[in-house]
This record gives C-alpha cells, structure tokens and sequence, in this order.
C-alpha cells in the first residue's frame, strides 16, 4: 500500500446493513448527551467559544494537565492540521510508520511537507527505524498508537527508548485516538509520558469511544510554547459550539460511555478470537477494530462481506479492517468470514 492511497468513495447499490467501515462508535448518543445538543440546537444563531473554555476546563480537570496544555480542534485531523501547518516549512519532513493513519500523507503534502515512511515490522512500529528515519530536515514524527489500520501497539519501555532517541528540537505526535480501547497494561499513556517531555504532543479525540465522530472534536495535550504554537494556526471558530457542549456531556456522562467501550473491548476479543479459530491471521488488537493481512485475498474477503450487508475497509491487495460493532453486527461479519474462509480452503 502505498502513502498515496486514499479512501475509496461509497460505493453505488443497496446500503450495507452494518457499517463496519470507519471505526465509528455503533451506539448513538446517550440520552443526556442528546438532551444537552437539541438544547445547544436552539443556540445555534450564537457564535461558539472561541476560547473553548467549558471544554478546556472539563478536560484539564479529567486529565490533571493545566488549561493551558490543552488545545481543542474539529476533530484530531483539525489538531494535527494546525500542528503541521504550524511547523513544517516547504520541503520539511515528516516521518511515520506505513502503513497508518491515512490522514497523515495527506495532511503532510497539504503543508508542503515530504512524507518519509518507515514499514512496520509485524505489523507493528519499528521504533528503531523510525528513529533511524531523523534527518536534519525532519520536523515531526508521527506515531500511531495503537496504529490505524493494524490494531496493534507498542511496549511503554520501547516507546520511552524511542523518545529518548528523538533529538529535542523534533516535535513527536502520539495519536491515542484509540487509547481508551487499550488493555494492555504495557502500553503506554501519553498524558503520563508528556509530563516531562517539552517536544511530546498527545493527541486524542471524542469521535471514537466517546461516539461523536459526526461533531468534530478532538484534542492535543502538550507543554507550552509546543501548545501555544498549535492553537497559533487554529482556525477562528473552527470548533463548533455542538461539538463544544456534546464534549462536556460526554464527559460528564464517562462512566455510562466507558461501559460500552467495554463492551466493545469484549466484542473485541471474541471477534478476533473466532477469526483465529477460522485459520485467519488476526494480530493482537487494542482498538476498536481488528486487522486481517489478508494480501492477495482481500478483495474475496472484502466481497464476501459485501454479500452479508457487511461493509468493511479494504485496502487492496494488503488487508481487511474490520470495525467492532455491535453484537449483532460483529456475528454477521463472523459469518461472513466463515463462508470466506470455506472458498479459500477449497481453492
Ligand atoms: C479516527 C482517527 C482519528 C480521529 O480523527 P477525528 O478527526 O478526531 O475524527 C485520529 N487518528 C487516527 C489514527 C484515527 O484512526
């Protein structure tokens, strides 16, 4: 796969039944988060915040970081379009794994950047080639974690070997977008990492656990001037005041938004797990959604999916990313799989 491939359009016919495609959240807002929208509804003629106070101060307090750490964006892509523009300059490089999140090639020319790409090593971050990556040009280096599309993550002790590595006038991006779907007791925290690290920026979003992907709004952590720098090339109002007021529900309502990322985590597992028993190679998962390195059988898979109502991403001729949805969703996907994994077997 290479950097330049992009996102394929809808395609034409009936619409699949289950959405497994984006790694959306499945479960739409809850009731209080519903309630406090239409309520924002009725504002709308308003301008928002601009200084996104309510938020800034809700998450501060959640994650014990000062107001001043934290930069809101219309989702992770808007902070990490701020951050780019901010930092790279025509010809600056931009390093990251390959493949990841598919936002970041694109993000990258749009700033005039080069994309230097390191290949994953089992389907994971070569930390050490990525470091290997640093040129005196290098800007910032992006790392995916878990990674989009693999699932996977990396060891904390590897990460903080990686970052010790890292020359301090390089700008690292952690991208947890999937952080509250990580199990795994070695992996590592961002915001635990950040603290005495001045050149680390940790981004995260409401789109995925937290289920407000249609509102755009996400978030960076990270010290001052690195901070300061970011919001510099914000856009003036950029982040709605839905998405404003939906973010401080959803964060009042964590508790009752954190059992269903359980869920999902569950659903996870028993996903993956039953892939396996199919003979198919799933590596260990972290995120909302498995991977399957399917390479030459990607599209019978992709089709096979196809014909259940199932729409998954494929990524031709590399592999399957299948989102975790519901229950219901997860097994016709299982079905599916299961009548992929016959034809192969007879093939
Ligand atoms: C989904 C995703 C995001 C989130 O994007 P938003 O702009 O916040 O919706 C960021 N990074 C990665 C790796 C993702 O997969």
């Amino acid at each position: 796969m290479s950097p330049s491939t992009r996102a394929t359009p809808p395609t034409k016919g009936n619409p699949p039944v289950y959405q497994l495609n984006a790694n959306e959240n499945p479960y739409p807002p809850l009731p209080s988060v519903r309630a406090a929208l239409e309520e924002a509804a009725g504002r709308a003629h308003r301008y928002p915040d601009r200084f996104h106070t309510e938020v800034t101060a809700a998450l501060a307090a959640r994650l014990d970081v000062p107001e001043s750490h934290v930069v809101m964006g219309a989702g992770s892509c808007g902070v990490l379009q701020h951050l780019l523009h901010s930092l790279v300059r025509d010809g600056d490089e931009v390093a990251f794994a390959w493949p990841s999140f598919e936002a970041y090639p694109h993000l990258t020319a749009m700033n005039r950047g080069v994309a230097v790409t390191v290949p994953l090593q089992d389907e994971t971050h070569d930390l050490d080639a990525l470091a290997d990556a640093i040129g005196p040009r290098t800007k910032v280096v992006l790392v995916c974690n878990p990674n989009n599309p693999t699932s996977t993550v990396v060891g904390r002790a590897a990460l903080e070997r990686f970052l010790d590595r890292v020359p301090a006038e390089v700008t690292v991006v952690l991208d947890e977008a999937y952080r509250e779907f990580v199990t795994d007791l070695d992996s590592p925290d961002g915001i635990a990492l950040y603290r005495d690290r001045p050149n680390l920026v940790v981004v995260r979003t409401f789109s995925k656990a937290y289920g407000l992907a249609g509102l755009r709004i996400g978030y960076a952590v990270a010290h001052e001037p690195l901070a300061a720098v970011i919001r510099s090339s914000a856009t003036p109002f950029g982040v709605t005041a839905a998405a404003h007021t939906g973010a401080v529900a959803s964060l009042a309502a964590e508790d009752e938004l954190l059992e269903r990322v359980e869920l999902l985590v569950k659903e996870r597992d028993r996903t993956a797990t039953a892939l396996r028993d199919l003979g198919l190679p799933v590596p260990h998962s972290e995120a909302n959604f498995v991977w399957l390195p399917l390479g030459e059988d990607t599209e019978a898979f992709a089709a096979a999916c196809t014909a259940a109502g199932v729409a998954v991403r494929a990524f031709p001729g590399e592999g399957i990313r299948l989102t975790i949805g519901t229950p219901e969703a997860n097994t016709a996907a299982l079905t599916a799989a299961t009548s992929f994994a016959r034809t192969v077997t007879v093939r």
